[in-house]
């Protein structure tokens, strides 16, 4: 056993010296060894425990080592472990399949605009994450419509390649710059608690956003617009859900013009919020749909673009110029069929809107309404912010936006209190996220949430200070 121990944490001090690490200045960070997990629990070196509410990086739905997920890896592994993109395959088409079944509409004979008939079909363009994914669909609407243009919300992120980057809207942006593709402009997505609109209620926020991105639309030129790309929940950019009604105006926009809508579903697709995607919601149908992390929990890395059949058909005779190496690579999509297989047989949607509406929803409310360092409780299923502040009559947060260094330290208090108890915590801003595994118990969902209400304290102290 120790002898175990001495050999990890050698490959700590190889960690140490010799990994790059992301989003991080190199002599800034200390990252916690991770020696094992199970479900929604991981430990480290030392054998420190932690529940995990973030899911890692919100995209280990079914949790560390789940038996099915493991053995279909382990399966397919020994039938044929990779198979080059231009060959047939079996999991990979079944894959496809399974996941054109559940597309946005398709089970309630939603058709992908444009489309009419036979039309209501999709296919699968298989990547290797979120960013590649958001790439391909830029790329396809680009070319299908011949227009250049595509439109991205502030509060966005949507992936760490230049496209993606490009169009996302938060500060990871900003340093990215020096080389942006040039055809991106961004809008102001609703966001009621902190409307830019100065609207008093959700559906009031709704209706000016939406009249924003109207007048965005045609002062911007809607012939030269291909897309317009939106997460359908913001996710890392604080949780906003869309007020009924405004991806459905969104979607009448894009019609009016002949702009594709693509909604960014990597981080909310496969179950996030008890949807199989969260457009479903809304019965909205989006052209083009992107999706990743949760698809397989992340066990191999796989992304992928959903494709209305009338964005696909411009392909049918012109060549598509796009192409990756492990484009459906055969290990991440036996492990994405045995997902989907997995969500079925444990009901892991209704779980999740079961759980999301009966426990973290109403007892986040209920803490929070104890601590005045809580402006705002808000989420749905296995998804959801605190947001905090230092007033909440003046809403001023906890932190300034993007803050960094001692101007972040309230946070950083927090965070520390939480880990503390053993949990640990999605952070972003003043916000903490609460994004378990979905197969977190209702125990863990307990337990985690109570280390929040603790840690809640320490926000209250530092919202005072
Ligand atoms: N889109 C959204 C909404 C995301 O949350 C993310 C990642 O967090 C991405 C795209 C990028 O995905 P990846 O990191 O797999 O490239």
């Amino acid at each position: 056993q120790e002898a175990v121990r001495g050999a990890e944490r050698s490959r700590t001090r190889d960690d140490d010296r010799y990994v790059f690490h992301s989003w991080s200045a190199q002599g800034a960070i200390d990252p916690l060894p991770v020696a094992g997990g199970e479900g929604a629990w991981f430990w480290d070196e030392d054998g420190n425990r932690y529940l995990d509410f973030a899911s890692q990086l919100v995209n280990l739905n079914l949790g560390h080592q789940h038996p099915r997920l493991v053995a279909a890896l382990q399966a397919q592994a020994g039938r044929l472990a990779t198979v080059g993109p231009t060959f047939a395959n079996d999991v990979r088409g079944e894959l496809a399949r399974l996941i054109t079944e559940r597309a946005p509409g398709a089970r309630t004979g939603g058709t992908p605009a444009g489309g009419a008939g036979d039309d209501r079909r999709w296919r699968v363009f298989f990547t290797n994450g979120g960013a590649d994914a958001v790439e391909n669909a830029v790329r396809l609407a680009r070319l299908h419509t011949g227009r250049a243009k595509v439109l991205a919300a502030y509060r966005s992120y949507h992936g760490n390649t230049t496209t993606a980057m490009s169009l996302t809207g938060d500060p990871r942006r900003w340093p990215n710059e020096v080389s942006p593709d040039p055809h991106v402009r961004h809008f102001l997505g609703p966001y009621a608690y902190r409307s830019a609109f100065g609207a008093r209620d959700d559906a009031e926020e709704g209706e000016r956003a939406l009249a924003h991105l109207r007048e965005v639309v045609q002062l911007e030129g809607p012939g030269t617009i291909a897309a317009i790309l939106l997460e359908t929940i913001v996710g890392t950019n604080g949780v906003l859900i869309p007020p009924d009604g405004y991806l459905a105006g969104v979607r009448a926009l894009c019609d009016e013009h002949g702009i594709l809508l693509v909604t960014d579903e990597v981080m909310v697709g496969f179950g996030r919020v008890g949807e199989w995607f969260a457009v479903d919601r809304w019965g909205v149908v989006p052209d083009l749909v992107t999706f990743a992390k949760g698809v397989n929990s992340g066990y191999v890395p796989l992304g992928g673009v959903i494709i209305g059949e009338h964005v696909a058909r411009t392909f049918d005779d012109r060549v598509f110029p796009g192409g990756l190496t492990y484009s459906g690579h055969p290990l991440a999509c036996a492990v994405g069929v045995e997902t989907v297989r997995t969500f079925e047989d444990e009901r892991i949607l209704e779980r999740v809107r079961t759980l999301g509406a009966d426990v973290i929803g109403p007892r986040l409310r209920e803490i929070a309404a104890r601590h005045p360092s809580v402006g705002e409780v808000r989420g749905l299923g296995f998804f959801w912010a605190v947001e905090l502040v230092r007033d909440r009559e003046t809403r001023e947060p906890l932190v300034p936006f993007n803050a960094s260094g001692p101007a972040a330290a309230p946070m950083g208090a927090v965070v520390a209190a939480i880990k503390e108890r053993g949990v640990w915590p999605f952070v972003h801003f003043n916000r903490l996220h609460v994004a378990p595994p979905l197969v977190t118990s209702a125990d863990d969902l307990e337990h985690g949430i109570a280390a929040i209400d603790a840690a809640l304290d320490v926000a209250d102290e530092q919202a005072e200070a």
